[in-house]
């Protein structure tokens, strides 16, 4: 039995006159039969393997559904994700949970899936979560003997063609899934597309930016600005002044800023993302040339009153309980003499913040927590955590950052240190 490829091709056709912004994503796909296979299945290649027989079977718009269904496996990148979790021990189930996460997207745009489809509610949870989610919730033995394909575990399969034959390449289709999600996202603005699909462009097209190279940069570039804002006349004169009379030049050397940093230390602050900021922090001020005993470190809070100066960030203590007002600790570092030019702030954003800067500061603020309220438009704000990583409240422990003489920050006990931290004078 041959593959009826103008069958296939008319269920492409009724997809796309419902989900245009499909269109790419479906042509993309490299039509092979596979008699015996029983369903459609696909690999990373972008390849479609089909059952004629089946293909004889379902009416055009079902094969058109099931089109749909297998290349949102590839759109969605479930190999990939498969690979990162390690779930090579159970990719009946993934597969299931893949379905499930593909399925009621489908329902939602009305394409007649064949039989009786995988859905959230089989697993009793509900929709729009992701296949990382619902595997929780499905035991091997429970996975239904649904198998889509090496195009959703990233494990070979007997039908599968080698690399000999074309397919897509990654970076193609890496290129399908950016159209892809352009498209959805396009359509999206003006009509109704499924919300998993727009979930889904909305996180394909996100620039995937580390936040730590944005905050090292950002303390690197507010250097650059501070250094530019130092009183030249207290640098060291320029030797080329001795061979201009009566000039007096001011010294191409730049001086080093004064650096303040302020971390924040109630409570609500995570303090693994804290220890990580701070290294971060540590790290730019270093490469600028900032010795670490040029920054003083103030640790602020609510309860502590006015804020700790400490001699390293080495001694700061996550007091616990506390809120945090951060006007107490800008105004600390803003009173600080030598008055810094560059202030850094560490917090979760759950604060009051002062109407203006110190005078003279460029103030850099790492926003430890998703959805804090905005720091006020002075500040540079950098969003200091992973997206989509959900972070958990700290339990009141003591961080050790800004770390004196190791590669990063580490973290220790409350009990073991809290009675020799918060050294230093108090403001
Ligand atoms: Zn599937």
């Amino acid at each position: 039995m041959t593959l009826d490829l103008e069958k296939l091709q008319a269920a492409r056709v009724w997809v796309t006159r419902g989900q245009p912004y499909l269109a790419i994503a479906l042509h993309s796909l490299q039509l092979r039969a596979a008699p015996g296979l029983g369903t459609f299945a696909v690999d990373r290649a972008f390849r479609l393997y089909a059952d004629p027989a089946v293909v004889d079977a379902w009416s055009v718009p079902e094969v058109g559904a099931v089109l749909v269904h297998e290349v949102w496996h590839l759109l969605r990148d479930h190999a990939a994700r498969a690979e990162r979790i390690g779930v090579t021990d159970r990719p009946r189930a993934w597969n299931t949970a893949c379905d499930a996460e593909i399925n009621d997207d489908l329902i939602e745009a009305g394409l007649p899936l064949p039989g009786r489809p995988v859905t959230p509610a089989l697993l009793r949870l509900p929709d729009g979560l992701l296949a990382e989610e619902y595997l929780a919730a499905v035991p091997e033995r429970d996975a239904r003997l649904v198998d889509c394909g090496s195009g959703v575990d990233g494990i070979a399969r007997g039908w599968d063609e080698g690399a000999h034959v074309p397919g897509l390449t990654p970076v193609q289709a890496d290129l399908v899934r950016a159209a892809t999600a352009r498209e959805v996202a396009d359509a999206a603005r003006i009509g109704t597309v499924p919300g998993g699909w727009q979930r889904w462009a909305q996180r394909a097209l996100r620039p995937k930016v580390d936040w730590r190279q944005v905050l090292a940069g950002s303390v690197r570039s507010g250097l650059g600005w501070a250094s530019g804002n130092v009183d030249y006349t207290r640098a060291r004169p320029s030797r080329r002044a001795a061979s201009v009379p009566g000039a007096v030049l001011p010294s191409l050397r730049r001086p080093v800023p004064s650096v303040a940093v302020v971390i924040d230390t109630s409570a609500s602050v995570d303090d693994a993302l804290l220890g990580q900021a701070l290294a971060e922090v540590d790290g730019a001020l270093q490469a600028g040339g900032v010795r670490r005993d040029a920054v003083t470190v103030l640790s602020c809070d609510t309860r502590t009153g006015p804020a700790q100066r400490v001699r390293s960030a080495a001694q700061v203590v996550l007091e616990g309980g506390g809120g945090t007002d951060l006007r107490v600790g800008l105004a600390a570092a803003g009173a600080l003499r030598p008055r810094p030019q560059l202030v850094v702030v560490l917090t979760d954003g759950h604060t009051p913040w002062p109407d203006r800067p110190p005078s003279g500061c460029r103030v850099v603020v790492a926003l430890l927590e998703p959805g804090a309220p905005a720091p006020p438009v002075w500040a540079v704000v950098v969003r200091a955590y992973d997206e989509g990583v959900r972070t958990t409240r700290a339990t009141p422990t003591a961080v050790t950052a800004m770390p004196s003489t190791d590669s990063g920050a580490s973290r220790s006990s409350k009990s073991s240190s809290a009675s020799t931290a918060v050294a230093g004078g108090t403001r």
